[in-house]
């Protein structure tokens, strides 16, 4: 797969003649991604549910312990009579991602992550209040530093940015780094010789808790609360990107026009009092439990309309826990059910991240997803 393009945007409509490397390069993701998902399996078990031959898929197998990315193990079952059936295993300590953040106010945070989403060493650098070409001079030192110190070979980088992101992982608009059209996948790519892969943060996290968190197979919405406010939608098993990469940007959307001067020039986007800065602000001068209420309801007042309309599964809050999962959530909960039909309610689960502490590691892992999904297939 080309690593200029988004892992996540798939076409529904796919065109243009199959080739024989498309056709193996696909059949090589179904097997990685059955092993991904249910663990080990013979080869037998492998042909079964990949619809493959039996010979394609030893073929496939061989190529990919080659690589050293499945091992096979012999499994020896006592009284059992004849061979023993040999295992293949996805070997999720034979590459590592480096994972970067790029979420948290003030800080670039990065890590060494496995195949299989564990965040082995973590690795930050503060920014110090550089912004433009100083704030991506950060990022690359701290990828320097976690490609140098990498203990297995690195599969790629992955990178949850702020700001609109497009699909060749150019960041759009940033304006907390003071980014406008940086081209950071190309620019990381040309200076590590990787493959690089760049999405927007909410997106990155939606994908992480996706593949890694505790997540069914329904629609699913993660919103991301940290220095701003954004939201990443997986729906019928892909990213929703939208018309021009910047879905999920319910952060900006007004909810009192009296409220609070907000960043990007209007009033009382949610963000001004939803954010963590806005939200500790507000506890300053209020009793907790109320102020905590107001603004759950505030954000179930603006999530219904969208729970209501896309029949979501799942709606996941990401962010600091002592904020999130308390009167928060319960009153989000509560007028998201008051304004919805029951349907929509009945099987909605509404909760809290539960990846790393206070799901803190949600971009983290994500990024890994972006890496996993663009350069072995799987998710
Ligand atoms: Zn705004």
């Amino acid at each position: 797969m080309s690593s200029a393009t988004s892992p996540a945007r798939r076409p529904l409509r796919p065109s243009g003649k199959l080739l024989p490397e498309d056709a193996r390069r696909h059949h090589r993701s179904l097997l990685l991604q059955l092993l991904f998902r249910y663990g080990p399996a013979s080869r037998a078990d492998l042909a079964r549910s990949s619809g493959l031959t039996r010979v394609t898929v030893s073929d496939l197998v061989a190529e990919l312990v080659a690589e050293e990315l499945v091992t096979e193990t012999t499994v020896t079952m006592s009284g059992r009579v004849g061979k023993p059936p040999v295992l293949v295993t996805l070997a999720t300590g034979s590459r590592v991602i480096v994972a970067i953040d790029l979420s948290t106010d003030g800080l670039v945070q990065g890590a060494h992550v496995d195949l299989g989403g564990h965040v082995l060493t973590r690795h930050e650098l503060p920014l110090d209040g550089r912004r433009g070409q100083g704030a991506v001079d950060v990022v690359h030192d701290l990828v320097r530093e976690l490609v140098d110190s990498a203990p297995r070979p690195v599969l790629g980088i992955g990178v949850g940015s702020p700001g609109v992101v497009d699909a060749g992982g150019t960041v759009i608009d940033a304006p907390n780094f003071g980014w406008t059209d940086v081209a950071l996948a190309a620019d990381l790519r040309a200076a590590f010789d990787l493959p690089v892969f760049v999405a927007n943060d909410a997106n990155t996290a939606v994908l992480g808790e996706h593949t890694f968190g505790d997540t069914g197979d329904g629609g699913l919405m993660l919103l991301r609360v940290g220095t701003g406010v954004g939201a990443g939608l997986v729906l019928e098993g892909a990213l929703l990107h939208g018309h021009r990469s910047a879905a999920g940007e319910i952060g900006h959307v007004v909810v009192d026009p009296d409220g609070q001067a907000c960043a990007c020039g209007r009033r009382g986007c949610l963000e001004t009092v939803l954010s963590v800065p806005a939200l500790r602000r507000q506890l300053e001068d209020g009793d907790v439990e109320t102020v905590l209420a107001d603004v759950g309801v505030r954000l179930g007042t603006v999530l219904a309309p969208v729970v209501g309309t896309l029949n979501l599964h799942e709606l996941v809050l990401s962010g600091p826990a002592d904020l999130l999962d308390g009167p928060l959530l319960a009153a989000t909960d509560r007028t998201i059910r008051e304004r919805t039909m029951p349907v929509s309610g009945d099987e909605l689960v509404i909760r809290t991240s539960g990846l790393g502490e206070d799901g803190g590691d949600v971009v983290l892992v994500g990024a890994a997803v972006l890496v996993l999904a663009g350069q072995l297939g799987v998710s």
